[in-house]
């Protein structure tokens, strides 16, 4: 049978060093082998990036849940509209599903996550998924590991599936389950989507006694989030690595305002108001007048706006824009409901720019233009926070 990687799963080979599983003549046939991409990101934090395309993602994951289980599925609390797998109720059949949101050490200080559960159950439901339980962790911090390990062990499924979108943080997760559970960590970490290739699995003991067989599966790219296609140092700006601190910017008409060179807000018409930016603390939020909007982008594409870079800048595509209203009329709650136009009503919300964060409009009137890169997609929902 083909050896494989320890890490990521993928099957070994030594002849394309580009492409997954790759490991050098002289090194296989080792115990517990680590292919070069895992044995760089786990001794040398290096990056590398290997997307799973919806078809394969999609074959390769409905056939390992075709054995139920109970299905972890990993969100990161920073990005949930980008970190939903499309369709997945359709090949997870009738297996058992727990939200576990991630990452919670991000949220601004003051918001408890669980003021976010109705939201978040609502979102799934709609998804066509109705999850049994939603546990809030980071895996970073350690925090709520008990309640997930609790939310485990109650469950009679022997086999337990991590699934989600590529970063959400599911072989983080599981490492840290490894580790307070004493199983050998086998699960590869990284930055950049799309790290864990094929399924690999693990025998963990919780409760002291129950033993189940965990199985991260690997992330799905759509290209679609900002985070799916920015470069390393790019992702090291917008990734946040602190939690957020609402950036709150009090904004006139005739007023713009850029987050990086990614996306930009221009207030056409309306009442003077506040809108709340939740972004990385490295990205720079600028605020000019809408007139001098397209000389800033001149004469500051390469400094203030300098993220995205060259390269990350041709694979997000060009500026496209879609006009916002809030304050009148009816709001709509999915961007696809309205292409060319968002309405976030008189209650307010938030518009999203998948790993990127998102603006919450108060619901004051504002008339004006969202511009974002042409790769990603916007979402609109009620305000989080
Ligand atoms: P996977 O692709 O879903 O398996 O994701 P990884 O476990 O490789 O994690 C992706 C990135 O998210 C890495 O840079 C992690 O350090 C980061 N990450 C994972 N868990 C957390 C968390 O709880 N908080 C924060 N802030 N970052 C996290």
């Amino acid at each position: 049978m083909a050896q494989t990687c320890t890490g990521c799963g993928a099957v070994l080979q030594s002849q394309e060093p580009d492409a997954p599983g790759y490991l050098p003549e002289s090194a296989m046939g080792k115990p517990d082998p680590l292919c070069r991409r895992c044995y760089r990101i786990r001794h040398y934090g290096e990056f590398s990036r290997v997307a799973l395309p919806l078809s394969t993602y999609v074959k390769e994951v409905s056939a390992v849940l075709q054995r139920p289980g109970l299905v972890l599925y990993v969100l990161d609390v920073f990005d949930l509209s980008g970190s939903m797998v499309p369709d997945l109720h359709e090949y997870i059949g009738n297996s058992p599903v727990v939200a576990v949101i991630n990452k919670v050490d991000l949220l601004p200080k003051d918001v408890s996550p669980h003021l976010l559960r109705d939201w978040i159950v609502e979102t799934l439901v709609e998804s066509g998924i109705r999850p049994v339980d939603v546990c809030f962790v980071s895996a970073e911090e350690n925090w709520g590991l008990d309640e997930l390990e609790a939310a485990i062990a109650l469950r009679r499924e022997t086999r337990v599936y991590a699934v989600g979108m590529a970063n959400v943080g599911k072989s983080s997760i599981l490492n840290a389950l490894a580790k307070r559970l004493e199983s050998t960590p086998p699960f590869t970490e990284s930055r950049v989507p799309g790290t864990t290739l094929a399924n690999t699995h693990v025998e963990m003991t919780f409760a002291g006694r129950r033993t189940k067989t965990v199985i991260d599966t690997p992330g799905l790219i759509l290209q679609h989030r900002v985070t799916d296609v920015l470069c390393n140092d790019c992702l090291k700006i917008v990734v946040p690595s602190a939690r957020l601190r609402p950036r709150i910017y009090q904004l006139q008409p005739g007023q713009t305002l850029f987050l990086g060179g990614l996306a930009r807000i221009d207030f056409e018409t309306g009442q003077p108001q506040s809108l709340v930016f939740y972004v990385s603390n490295d990205l720079v939020v600028h605020r000019t007048k809408l007139e001098r909007a397209e000389d800033f982008v001149r004469l500051h594409g390469d400094d203030i706006l300098k993220c995205p870079c060259d390269t990350c800048r041709s694979a997000l595509g060009g500026w496209t824009s879609t006009t916002v209203r809030a304050g009148v009329g009816i709001r709509r709650t999915k961007f696809h409901e309205a292409r060319d136009e968002i309405n976030v009503g008189p209650h307010g919300g938030d518009i999203v720019i998948p790993g990127l964060g998102w603006i919450a409009l108060s619901g004051a009137p504002f008339g004006g233009i969202v511009w974002f890169r042409s790769a990603v997609h916007l979402d609109v929902r009620d305000r989080l926070i």
